[in-house]
């Protein structure tokens, strides 16, 4: 990217969050605890205070947010029925108790019945936790070391799952089907197979040959770590008969896509049951409790304690307060909160296609529920992509980065990263949608379409 490839006519200030973001290097590594919010692409931008759809900056600059906390903010930043629930639990029993308590079964309840294939749950602090306990699981209760990962697809950062995070195509022609380890100080997952997503002949193959030594495939039922990529029909439907035909377990980490593409997440939206599922994020209302959950005759294996899943934050009342407040708000008005929440994301896709159009500027916009992206494409009208590798193919990330730094100029914020899906809350009527729209339309003016390489 070449800096004069921006044309700005409004140039924002952000003094004040440089000067922050300088001190905190000095004693933070790299300035922030996630290196996905200090990417070194990054414009500086330290948040002041938040509410709604909106978050404003040190220096006093309002943006709307599309990052939405990575996804969890599905009701937007600081929903009073999230805020009144957490200060109620601080008042009555505190931070933490370290005993049994009663929003464990209340929680778990609702969360059942909104997603039928879990009959027993367990909760964690992170996602990472959870599908590390699923993983587990699934070895223990088969019997069978491997498992199967797809290109593209992020399950945390342990050990049992990280594969080289948004890998280049070289990298992925040269691995193979070997898993690369996604960072220095691990070796690659042990005894996993990596396999192209949406590609229904490929899981069969591999099962034909391997499915009786395979535990368990772990992945996004959609694709919200490469972009957001639906499945293809029939897809999930092929994957579960063949992995059901082989005894291999089925886990759908539905960490972004659980209660945000419907509220039974993308089984409930596709009409396929996973053996075990991992939830977080829009199950939360932005506290840290994660799920792992499932048939009951795997999950006995917690009971039992051949499995070992711990955590002195695990379950943790305070948690369990915001996510209850979440939960029940979704009994109450599920039917309206997901009109609400398709309505505007639609809104949203099909203006962006519009504002794009209009330009001329190639664009894929790829959308499933309240979760959607945008791509520049290389070389002209690309309507879908179906796996990371096509997406990698055609993604222009540089022209991306640079719209991205346009639009946080301009007051809307999404992450610079082609890969981060733009999450929409409820918080993001209409009214605010097409604000965005006007903001990015500005952005879109201002920039040199013919730069940006
Ligand atoms: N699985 C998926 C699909 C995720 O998107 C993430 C986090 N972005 C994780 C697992 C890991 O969650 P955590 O960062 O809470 O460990």
């Amino acid at each position: 990217m070449t800096p004069h490839s921006l044309r700005m006519d409004v140039e924002a200030t952000d003094a004040g969050s440089q000067s922050i973001l300088s001190r905190a290097r000095e004693s933070v590594a790299g300035g922030e605890s996630s290196t996905m919010r200090v990417l070194p692409y990054h414009l500086p931008l330290v948040i002041d205070r938040a509410e709604g759809p909106y978050i404003w900056d040190v220096d006093g600059n309002r943006l709307i947010d599309l990052n939405m906390a990575y996804g969890p903010l599905i009701f937007g930043h600081r929903h009073p029925i999230i805020l009144d629930a957490v200060r109620q639990e601080l008042d009555d029993r505190g931070t933490i108790l370290g005993f049994p308590h009663r929003l464990s079964h209340q929680v778990a309840e609702l969360i059942k019945k909104s997603v039928p294939s879990i009959d027993k749950v367990r909760f964690s602090s992170s996602g990472t936790e959870v599908v590390q306990t699923a993983i587990r699981l699934a070895r223990a209760f088969t019997g069978r070391p491997k498992i199967v990962l797809f290109e593209g697809h992020y399950s945390g950062s342990s050990d049992a799952v990280f594969h080289k995070y948004h890998a280049s195509l070289d990298e992925l022609e040269h691995a193979g089907s070997l898993p690369l380890p996604g960072t220095a100080g691990m070796l690659a997952p042990q005894r996993a197979h990596l396999l192209p997503w949406n590609d229904a002949d490929a899981v069969r193959a591999y099962l034909a040959e391997h499915g009786h030594e395979t535990a368990a495939l772990i992945m996004e039922p959609v694709m919200g770590n490469a972009g957001v990529i639906p499945p293809e029909d029939g897809y999930l439907a092929a994957v579960r008969e063949a992995t059901r035909r082989s005894g291999t377990l089925l886990i759908f980490d539905e960490i972004i896509t659980g209660f945000r593409v419907a509220r039974g997440g993308a089984q409930e939206r596709f009409g396929v049951a996973s053996d075990l599922t991992t939830l977080s994020k829009a199950m939360n209302g932005g506290m840290p409790v994660s799920v792992v959950g499932g048939r009951a005759d795997i999950m006995e294996l917690l009971v039992e304690g051949t499995v070992f899943h711990g955590g002195v934050y695990s379950g943790n009342p305070l948690g369990l307060a915001g996510a209850l407040a979440l939960q029940t708000e979704y009994e109450r008005n599920g039917t309206a909160i997901y009109r609400a929440l398709e309505e505007s994301a639609n809104r949203l896709a099909s203006g962006l296609r519009e504002l794009f159009r209009r330009r001329g500027v190639p664009v894929l916009v790829q959308h499933v529920g309240a979760m959607l992206s945008l791509a520049f494409t290389r070389r002209g009208g690309v309507d879908r992509v179906r796996n990371y590798r096509e997406l990698l193919g055609v993604a222009w990330s540089e022209r991306y980065i640079a719209f991205q730094h346009a639009s946080q100029r301009r007051g809307v914020y999404f992450h610079p990263n082609q890969f981060e899906p733009w999450y929409v809350s409820i918080a993001h009527t209409p009214d605010v949608i097409d604000e965005i729209l006007e903001r990015l339309d500005g952005a879109a003016e201002a920039f040199d379409w013919s730069g940006a390489s």
